[in-house]
């Protein structure tokens, strides 16, 4: 079948699915393939619970006329994303980076949806299959569509950009993130610029934060381009970072805006937010109540109360970058009492064990006291902070100094789970 004819279908169908166990009725079933899975297996069950049609690509399981052989699922899931995306009137505005992808993506979506029909990469589905599924949830009469592209090594931001065929981007940041991947900083720079040469290439908007050195560079010879500043430097939209204020806020225009997000990091993913909105005519005031309706969830960027402690729950993820931001924010929050409970990062291939001695070092540097650490990265530095590799050591030590009056960041990569140190509080 080619792809106009599986298009008629799709429009047929009401929606897709790859998932046996998510099957919604008269849905498109792909049968993916995983390292411990194959949806191929799945296309009768799929079948069975209503699905219109099963896209598979083994001919022994091509056994009805429900069934559709193809002779890659994946790729015509993709093909069938840009096919979509060409039908679309949508404008498309794509983010990567290395921090703060997702964070920004749902404020850019929260001001814009203030004004436009609009939708966005539902939670962090940002990789090449996350964004083919986000490109096909489009419906035509959505004015704007937020899509966050994710990427561990080389040409996978390029790949990314060919299917959803962007007309504005912006990168958050070149920070140490997947390191393993990309080799090294400057891989990063390489492989997140792939969006910027993108847009380049087709005269497409770009976005940029004119404070980050890099950014401006790069894009010194193009343009059709906005920035922002957080320090008037020059840019096309100044703002300035309200201080002693509880969460992330900023004034624009004479208009103070008070964002739910803790961090000084958070301030560029509020001024990309900001910035994308008035260059797309939204008002101030629908930016301001943009801007200020967005609470964060997802162990995001998290102040909670606890007692007589403030929790600065950031257990989502953690990279060099985003630990180092984080420990910036709490030195700046000028509390007395901290505690710094931090779990292992992962994916930095050689560098690993540099990275966390760094992270240990820059603790102390900054005269943060009461770091405490989960996890065999940390727990090889050389360092004599109590350290932990299993969870229950961990909650007992926990436990056992009583916290009190204190102001504690957890934060960690994702599979270290930190958001379960939320039940000693
Ligand atoms: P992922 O790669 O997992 O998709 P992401 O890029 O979507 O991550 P977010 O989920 O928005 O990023 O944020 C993850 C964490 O990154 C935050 O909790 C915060 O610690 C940190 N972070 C967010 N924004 C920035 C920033 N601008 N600079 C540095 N660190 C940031
Ligand atoms: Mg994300």
């Amino acid at each position: 079948m080619d792809i106009a004819n599986l298009y008629t279908l799709f429009l047929k169908s009401d929606g897709i699915s790859t998932d046996t166990r998510k099957i919604t009725p008269n849905c498109l079933f792909f049968a993916l393939k995983g390292d411990n899975f194959n949806g191929n297996a799945y296309a009768a069950e799929a079948l069975k619970q209503g699905a219109l049609a099963a896209i598979i690509d083994e001919s022994k399981h091509h056994n009805t006329t429900e069934t559709i052989l193809v002779s890659d699922s994946l790729k015509t899931l993709q093909d069938l994303a840009n096919y979509h995306r060409k039908q679309l009137g949508t404008k498309i505005i794509s983010l990567t980076g290395s921090n703060g992808k997702t964070t920004t993506k749902e404020l850019i979506k929260s001001v814009l949806e203030t004004t436009y029909k609009t939708t966005a990469t539902q939670g962090n589905l940002n990789n090449h299959i996350g964004v083919p599924l986000t490109l096909l949830s489009i419906q035509p009469e959505t004015e704007f569509a937020v899509v966050e592209m994710g990427a561990n090594h080389l040409k996978e931001i390029e790949f990314l950009c060919s299917i959803a065929e962007p007309d504005y981007g912006y990168i958050t940041n070149f920070g140490k993130a997947h390191l393993e991947g990309f080799g090294s900083l400057e891989g990063v720079v390489k492989g997140k610029s792939e969006l910027y040469n993108f847009l380049k290439k087709h005269s497409k908007t770009i976005f940029y934060n004119a404070d980050d050195e890099k950014q401006s560079h790069i894009l010194r010879d193009y343009s059709r381009k906005y920035s922002y500043s957080l320090t008037n430097n020059k840019s096309d939209i100044t703002l300035t970072p309200l201080k002693n204020a509880e969460n992330a806020a900023l004034v624009y225009l004479n208009n103070k805006i008070h964002s739910h997000l803790t961090g000084s990091y958070n301030l560029p993913n509020i001024a990309a937010a900001i910035t994308i909105g008035s260059i797309l005519n939204i008002t101030p005031e629908n930016i301001k109540k943009g801007i200020e309706t967005y609470i964060p969830s997802n162990n995001r960027s998290q102040i909670l109360k606890a007692n007589s402690n403030t929790i600065i729950l950031d257990a989502y993820n953690a990279n060099p970058t985003s630990i180092t931001a984080a420990l910036d924010n709490l030195k700046s929050m000028n509390t007395e009492n901290t505690v710094v409970i931090l779990g292992d990062m992962f994916e930095l291939g050689l560098e690993s064990l540099k990275e966390h001695q760094h992270i240990v070092d820059y603790t102390k540097q900054l005269d943060l006291k009461n770091l405490i650490t989960l996890g065999h990265n940390f727990y090889q530095t050389n360092s004599t902070h109590p350290k932990f590799t299993e969870y229950t050591a961990l909650k007992e030590h926990i436990n056992s100094i009583k916290i009190e009056n204190s102001t504690i960041l957890i934060k960690g990569s994702r599979g270290m789970q930190m958001e379960r140190l939320l039940e000693l509080f």
